[in-house]
């Protein structure tokens, strides 16, 4: 006789929100098994029972058929005795379960909403809003848990009976997607001018925002996260316009295309740069640009040859597409270096002189993202911007930690995380904190995270800089702080990720960070572990002149090197890029050590490197010299400059007086990437360890691809975390966990 049984499975994961409980219900029926399915505090709950050969089915379809944004990371099964239910159905979840859920972030359109979108039969032909279970807003409406409809922002929109059923129905794609609306019900659109006079509403209103950006007005559209600033990418004359009145010379624009085939008109794609765009996480991916075959502006990104380049992800910008005549940029909507702007009441007051016309609808962005911004490496990815798409992430740790732990990131392109429940959960994007509106986000950040995770912390920790934003704030909350050094929370960020708790070799190359004596690293080498560090060889420091001043008049750092290099000698040398007094004044500072931190960072080399190429005036936005560089550097060319390493110190400085030798900006380039290059494999020869690396220094393709093409230790590098600032949140979090 075949006989029943009863099985019950806990699983843990991204199991809430994203389908999970209607796909387990499809599959119950599927496979004529009777029981519940039911959301809990750590997951789902499943008790299913039937016959032995229908439960092996049930289970081998429950991991390989997983909805598209599900994520299974732990699960047992147990034997129960039958209880000989007479169906399967979909319980009410308990209380206890909803602090705990994870807020999923923005997803992009999905293809089954796509093909509604083009169906002139579907009662949602053409509605901008169109979205399911498995796509669409999630993070950028949710103002509380649990993640109901009445928490979020689409509560003042009641849902017509049509859209109620889909709702209610397990088996509709729509069960419980809570920004479900169609055009009866839903949210509108609004198409104005910046002083406010209604011109279109609805679909008319894309139609004619279209227009206004193909004969070349500067506009904005409230996106996903926020607002974009858009214009014709093609028009020199537009892209001039734009640059000017956000004050804004060289900082390369994101250019968004209408189709991958539009895209690789002009690009030269890999087929994993090519998945990568087309992902459902539809990020800005920074690509190869075909310069000769281009009819973008060369105003786009001006002396590099790299492109940032998207697709449209929510069905507004995909409809937009239908009257558009050329891609267009699509640039976060903010006053420079402040977080994007979400609101068109701030719109109007802080871009005003910017925007002629804006597209706004009247549902709220409750919280606000950025577009994420990423590269490939082969088909590895390297993560600059983690924001829309990617985050909130989260991901499991191996500790027995009961605490809840906050950790509060360094300063720059600053991001937050999270500990609980053995999980680490990473905030989207901030940005630098050095204005009021960017502060203000942090603080809010951190309230929201207590918000949806009902959540204090037991333990802070940040960065070991006294004068960081996020570490005075973290002094001031009475609650106990741990400081961990900049480069070893780079290096413990990956380790984080990649699960590495051994002895490793870290290169933690970046801008800036505070050392352990006070001085400015950033061109370290750590023998680590997560228990502690020791800083193995580093680059000679050299003085920051003016501290500050040098990160934006770069040649400051030019001057100081060929200072400690040539002595006197050099004061010639620099009059190319000095006037005479300018140059006396600066000497003078040089002499006398006024406010002249010593500095070890490789950042900061690259400025210098970047004027020794040509560079005119002051760095306009971070890492415009690593891109200057790798856009100069010639695979051709395999000369390197010399180094000498005498103990722990690297002695580079000679090479600034050889580059002055070698003039051609080629040369200098390619000669210094492949001097880094070596300098960095000379160090892993002697050790054994595994090499990890982190910083922003290593965001330069070049220089990654060299050096995972020649170490031959096993190599690391943050895929899932932003390799500069962004991912030092989690190092924070991992020192201080306990194992
Ligand atoms: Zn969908
Ligand atoms: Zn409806």
């Amino acid at each position: 006789m075949i006989s029943k049984f009863r099985l019950i499975y806990h699983i843990e994961g991204i199991v809430q929100g994203v389908g999970f409980r209607p796909f387990v219900y499809t599959l119950a029926l599927r496979f004529h098994l009777k029981g519940f399915v039911l959301n809990n505090s750590k997951g789902v709950i499943i008790e299913i029972e039937g016959f032995e050969e229908s439960l092996d089915s049930f289970e081998q379809a429950l991991f390989k058929e997983l909805p598209p944004l599900a994520r299974i990371d732990f699960w047992q099964k147990n034997r129960l005795t039958c209880k000989n239910d007479t169906r399967f159905e979909i319980r009410q979840s308990d209380e206890a379960s909803t602090k705990s859920s994870l807020v999923l972030p923005d997803m992009s359109i999905c293809d089954d909403c796509l093909k509604e979108l083009y169906d002139p039969n579907n009662r949602r032909y053409h509605y901008f809003f169109i979205n399911c279970t498995h796509c669409g807003p999630r993070y950028s409406i949710i103002k509380t848990v649990p993640y109901d409809r009445p928490y979020t922002s689409m509560q003042p929109f009641v849902m017509c009976e049509a859209c109620q059923s889909e709702y209610t129905n397990p088996l509709d794609r729509r069960y419980h997607a809570q920004p479900i609306s169609c055009p009866t019900c839903g949210p509108t659109l609004s198409l104005c001018s910046i002083n406010g006079e209604l011109l279109a509403t609805n679909e008319a209103a894309i139609v004619k925002l279209a227009d206004l950006i193909n004969v070349g007005h500067i506009v904005a559209l409230k996106g996903m996260g926020g607002f974009h600033l858009i214009c014709d990418a093609t028009s020199d004359r537009v892209l001039a316009s734009l640059r000017e009145r956000k004050h804004r010379p060289s900082k390369p624009f994101a250019v968004m295309f209408k189709t991958i085939e539009a895209i690789k008109e002009e690009c030269i794609l890999s087929a994993q740069e090519e998945e990568g765009i087309c992902s459902l996480l539809r990020p800005i991916v920074l690509v190869k640009r075909n310069v000769k075959a281009s009819k973008i502006s060369g105003l786009i990104a001006p002396r590099i040859d790299r492109l940032g380049v998207f697709l449209p992800y929510t069905p507004l910008h995909v409809m937009l597409f239908e009257y558009l005549k050329n891609p267009i940029v699509a640039t976060s909507a903010n006053r420079s270096g402040e977080p994007i702007i979400s609101e068109a009441t701030v719109l109007k007051q802080k871009l005003h002189d910017v925007v002629e016309y804006y597209l706004d609808y009247n549902r709220e962005i409750v919280n606000s993202s950025d577009d994420s911004v990423l590269q490939y490496l082969g088909d590895k990815t390297l993560l600059m911007r983690s924001s829309r798409g990617i985050a909130p992430k989260s991901f499991r740790v191996d500790s027995s930690d009961e605490r809840k732990i906050l950790a509060v990131g360094a300063h720059q392109k600053n991001a937050i995380a999270i500990y609980l429940n053995h999980q680490i959960i990473v905030s989207p994007y901030i940005g630098d904190l050095d204005n009021i509106a960017s502060n203000e986000l942090f603080e809010k950040m951190i309230e929201r995270f207590s918000r949806f995770y009902d959540f204090t912390p037991d333990l802070i920790v940040g960065d070991l800089h006294p004068n960081y934003v996020s570490t005075q704030w973290a002094k001031r909350q009475n609650i106990p702080f741990v400081q961990v050094q900049h480069h070893y929370a780079h290096i413990l960020s990956a380790m984080c990720e990649h699960k590495l708790s051994g002895k490793v070799l870290g290169i933690a190359w970046d801008g800036t960070g505070y050392g352990d004596d006070g001085t400015i690293w950033g061109g370290e080498f750590l023998v680590c572990d997560p228990s502690g560090y020791e800083r193995v060889c580093f680059f000679e420091p050299f003085p920051l002149l003016g501290a500050d001043a040098s990160i934006k008049e770069i040649k400051r750092i030019l001057a100081s090197l060929l200072w400690d290099v040539l002595g006197d000698e050099a004061d010639a040398l620099l009059l190319d890029y000095f006037d005479e007094k300018a140059l006396k004044r600066l000497k003078q500072i040089y002499t006398k050590k006024i406010n002249s931190p010593l500095c070890s960072s490789v950042g900061r080399l690259f400025d210098a490197v970047a004027v020794l190429c040509g560079m005119e005036g002051n760095v306009s936005y971070d890492g415009e010299s690593g891109l200057l560089i790798e856009a100069l550097y010639d695979p051709a060319i395999t000369d390197r400059y010399t180094f000498e390493i005498d103990d722990k110190m690297i002695r580079y400085k000679p090479m600034f007086a050889q580059m002055l030798h070698d003039k051609e900006p080629r040369l200098i380039a390619s000669k210094f990437i492949n001097t880094l290059v070596e300098m960095a494999l000379t160090i892993s020869h002697r050790y054994t360890y595994p090499i990890v690396l982190g910083g922003g220094v290593f965001q330069n393709r070049t220089l990654m691809e060299q050096i995972l093409q020649n170490v031959t230790q096993p190599l690391y590098f943050p895929l899932q975390l932003a390799i500069n600032d962004g991912g030092i949140c989690v190092g924070q979090i991992y020192k201080s966990l306990q194992k």
